[in-house]
């Protein structure tokens, strides 16, 4: 299970929440209620960066090119 670690904007507290998919709407502050909350990666980094740069995130376009333009992005 994905346990994502939070930030809450408003009053800086951090908190952990299990997160389903990668939906990360309606996270909610437990001290605050604020849904003001920004996801850190301390735990999971993810697709986020790699350390030799060559990281290609799976939303800068289809296998077949770099764009998002061609044929095959619009499956
Ligand atoms: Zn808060």
């Amino acid at each position: 299970m994905p346990i994502f670690e939070f930030r809450c904007l408003k009053c800086e507290s951090e908190f952990e929440k299990l997160v389903f998919g990668t939906s990360d709407n309606g996270i909610s502050c437990p001290d605050c209620q604020s849904e003001d909350v920004e996801k850190l990666y301390s735990c999971f980094s993810g697709v986020s960066k790699s350390s030799d740069g060559s990281t290609h995130s799976m939303s800068s376009g289809c296998s077949s090119c770099a764009a998002s333009s061609c044929a095959g992005c619009k499956n």
